[in-house]
């Protein structure tokens, strides 16, 4: 576990997103949680040591950040207003998934899968629309609808750490995932962390970095939009960008898969290339790919 911030940590080569917490005078707050069950436990055993668990911050619906809210029970779960119908069926899929494979990649925490404590989801209970102010002891804790990566899309900005999580509007050094994406308010959101008075950002994966980063995460969504668009006036059918898409990734975003995630190494780029696709052509006679502004 890394301290990114006087009272700030964040767990960062564990499978799955990168969890954090921030101890205050009256208790913790987290953003996200572990992945994996074993390491949700684990985590809710030593983060109690320095004071009960006040809010539980979800910064997007993926399970890599959801499927450990289940073990924090107690905890007031916070989240952007449409994450929470979303929540259990965006959950679900990947937790039946997860389940499945667990004899085999996760053994530990087969038992905690079925554990009659542990069955029910624990999605968002305190709903907000575009921010948030959250106090807990001596710390504020500013919630921002950031939509980009996915709609609910939520910056947790810290202000006495000089600390934002931004969940996975920032994959540091790592493939960005932009399966769901709307590029264009996810730009937006870059320009809007790069207002906030922060040292450190926190990504969804990959290693903490300062804003120096932004303008790399911006390039690599503005080269998939200018690629696709390309492709898109050229009148390319779906099926061929999506072939096309497993190429481009290798110029666009060079850097490795994330956490675990090598499954996922020759879709992704197929997955990125039919959500760009689809939102060009939606937006067509608006704002095309090639047309994007430039940051
Ligand atoms: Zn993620």
């Amino acid at each position: 576990m890394r301290r990114v911030g006087k009272n700030t940590f964040v767990e960062i080569y564990r499978p799955g997103c990168n969890p954090g917490f921030v101890e205050t005078s009256d208790g913790v707050v987290m953003i996200d949680t572990p992945q994996h069950p074993i390491d949700a436990v684990r985590w809710r055993e030593r983060i109690e040591e320095a004071g009960p668990i006040r809010y539980l911050i979800n910064t997007e619906p993926h399970g890599d950040h959801t499927l450990g809210n289940r073990f924090f029970k107690g905890a007031t779960v916070v989240g952007q207003r449409s994450l929470a119908p979303i929540f259990e069926p965006y959950m679900e899929r990947m937790r039946t998934n997860f389940i499945a494979r667990a004899p085999n990649d996760d053994p530990d925490s087969v038992w905690l899968y079925e554990h009659p404590d542990y069955q029910a989801a624990n999605g968002p209970t305190l709903l907000f629309d575009d921010q948030l102010t959250l106090h807990a002891g001596n710390h504020t804790f500013q919630c921002i609808h950031m939509p980009g990566h996915t709609a609910p899309q939520t910056s947790v900005f810290i202000p006495d750490e000089g600390v934002v999580f931004t969940g996975d509007n920032i994959f540091c050094r790592c493939r960005s995932w932009l399966q769901e994406a709307d590029p264009w308010l996810w730009l937006d959101s870059l320009k809007a962390i790069e207002r906030l008075d922060v040292d450190i950002i926190v990504p969804g994966h990959g290693e903490p970095c300062t804003k120096e980063y932004l303008r790399t995460q911006a390039q690599i969504i503005h080269e998939w939009l200018g690629e696709i668009g390309k492709l898109v006036d050229q009148g390319v059918d779906e099926d061929e960008v999506v072939a096309r898409g497993g190429e481009l990734i290798n110029t666009i975003d060079p850097f490795p898969i994330g956490q675990r995630l090598d499954d996922w190494r020759d879709r992704i780029g197929g997955l990125n290339a039919k959500n760009l696709y689809l939102s060009i052509r939606q937006r067509e006679g608006r704002v095309t790919g090639a047309e994007a502004p430039v940051v």
